[in-house]
């Protein structure tokens, strides 16, 4: 199965299992819009817990936000997005579709690297046993050529991205040969700046209304209530500020399923520090939040820094905690060092001092900010990518398994009767009672038990407990663990001690270190 095979199945499923559901999908969906059924809507809170809880409940100097969408017009003055929140967008004439110009061009890059890659596999298989691979990468004519072209194309791509040039972005995809993907033709239109922020009016009348803005992202909120919370809060610096909250980009290209949406929801900390200090709290922001992602157990090789060639106009510092996603290796989080950018603006325009008094040095000054930044849409994916799996079982069955870790499932336990009848539904809802208030479990008694456990792997459920006749002589049930498939038979009374043991967020944070 292609990687690209994958990640159609992977679409189907979340369908099919009521993870995520296309906007108002009976008028044929709206781009790059989507709504998270029964299952996907626990999967989502369980991350937004994993992150709040990690920052706020492990960090005794971050506290929480929740500010609104909308906000003052002049805050996105102030933040530089009304001016530089722009994406290059480049049309087709033929197709009549847009693209992002740096897209297409980073795009035709990682194809150069693919083109080596795949030289270097041909040669592994040409030389067998004696293949040096280092030796054949540093001299092989035709890797050198591909690498050198890209070299090239990748420092032109940089530089005109830096000095938003615009003629010099729409040259290279035409030096590069790059066609329309629909159309296979070259028929491009100029590149011109598009802003992502979606608008909409405020007031009733249309003269007293103004236009006021969807957030484009949720930072912007943490940093107008700065004074706000040190003030009531008595916070000493360095602190934090985390927020979870939906964020709106009109995003030229809609791709790669809930990747890219017009609406998403950011998860932001905002960590305030003394001026001079902000790179040490950039690193160590870097190590904690990779700690977070690994902590997860999909594999340490799955996570990659990439720091940022061209800088946001507020950075002094950015990277990104890369996944390998079934379509490449792509950016989850960002965890930028954005300087005193934000608040001195803000103080700038609004006129009001945002000044913290440090008592160490005797001196007032606008903070530096070191940033973290992750979608929680795009988390979800990454979890759901990760956890996908299809495995051939004995006697040549297939079962899907979603092998999440078990704080996330959105189902902790599936309790199932073996048959709906003997007393046994009756024990079964006594069980469903005994672990409800803690955990969401599901009560299932309709098809075969070998049914039931295939739709409970299907949404990664870790347990199911069946309940059979000699339960009802000994108070003792089944239970399945989805992984491993094997079956244990406990005493009820043991239930909850083993899925709370297993299912609670205490086994991820201990691994944090926080
Ligand atoms: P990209 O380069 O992919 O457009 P970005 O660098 O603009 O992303 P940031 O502004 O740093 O993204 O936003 C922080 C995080 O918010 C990203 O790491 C990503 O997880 C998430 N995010 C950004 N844009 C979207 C989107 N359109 N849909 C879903 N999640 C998004």
């Amino acid at each position: 199965m292609t990687q690209e095979e994958l990640f159609k199945k992977l679409v189907a499923h979340c369908k099919e299992y009521g993870f995520v559901f296309p906007s108002s999908e009976i008028y044929d969906g709206l781009g790059a819009v989507y709504d998270y059924g029964q299952n996907g809507v626990e999967l989502k809170n369980n991350i937004k817990r994993y992150w709040w809880d990690s920052m706020v409940k492990l960090h005794e100097n971050i506290v929480g936000l929740d500010a609104a969408i909308f906000m003052h017009p002049k805050t996105w003055e102030a933040s530089g997005h009304l001016a530089a929140f722009n994406d290059p967008l480049i049309a087709h004439r033929d197709s009549k579709k847009r693209y992002r110009a740096d897209v297409l061009i980073e795009d035709w890059l990682g194809k150069q690297d693919e083109k080596i890659e795949k030289e270097v596999e041909k040669a592994r298989k040409r030389f067998g046993a004696d293949f040096d691979e280092a030796k054949y990468r540093a001299t092989s004519p035709r890797v050198a050529e591909t690498a050198a072209k890209r070299d090239e194309v990748h420092a032109r791509f940089a530089a005109a991205m830096n000095a938003n040039d615009l003629t010099e972005l729409r040259q290279i995809i035409l030096d590069c040969e790059i066609a329309c993907p629909i159309s296979g033709t070259r028929n491009w239109t100029e590149v011109r700046q598009f802003n992502l922020m979606f608008s909409t009016q405020m007031g009733s009348t249309a003269d007293g209304a103004s236009t006021i803005y969807l957030r484009p992202e949720t930072a912007q909120g943490i940093f107008v209530n700065f004074l706000n919370v040190q003030k009531t809060g008595r916070m000493k610096l360095p602190f934090g500020i985390a927020q979870i909250g939906k964020a709106f980009r009109n995003e030229i290209v809609a791709r790669q399923f809930i990747f890219r949406m017009r609406e998403f929801e950011q998860m932001e900390m905002q960590f305030f520090v003394r001026p001079g200090t902000e790179m040490q709290w950039w690193n160590e922001w870097k190590n904690t939040r990779m700690a977070w992602h690994r902590a997860l157990g999909f594999g340490d090789d799955n996570y990659r820094f990439h720091d940022h060639e061209k800088l946001a106009h507020y950075a002094n510092a950015a990277t990104d905690i890369e996944y390998n996603f079934p379509f490449g290796f792509k950016e989850v989080e960002g965890i930028h060092s954005r300087t005193d950018f934000d608040l001195g603006n803000h103080q700038r325009l609004s006129g009001k001092k945002l000044q913290y008094f440090d008592p160490e040095t005797g001196e007032s000054y606008v903070p530096y900010v070191v940033e973290t930044s992750i979608g929680v849409d795009r988390m979800f994916l990454q979890v759901m990518s990760a956890a996908y799996t299809e495995e051939k079982l004995d006697g040549g069955e297939q079962r899907v398994v979603l092998r999440f870790p078990a704080a996330l499932a959105p189902v902790k336990v599936a309790v199932l009767p073996l048959v709906k009848k003997d007393g046994m539904p009756e024990v079964a809802q006594k069980i469903v009672d005994l672990l409800k208030y803690d955990f969401n479990v599901v009560y299932d008694e309709k098809d075969s038990v070998g049914k039931r456990y295939r739709r409970q792997d299907a949404i990664g459920t870790p347990f199911c407990v069946t309940v059979d006749g000699q339960t009802l002589e000994d108070n003792t049930v089944t239970v399945r663990y989805r992984d491993t498939m094997q079956q244990e038979r406990i005493a009820i009374d043991a239930l909850y001690h083993l899925v709370d043991e297993e299912c609670s967020y205490r086994k991820l944070f201990k691994k944090l270190n926080l």
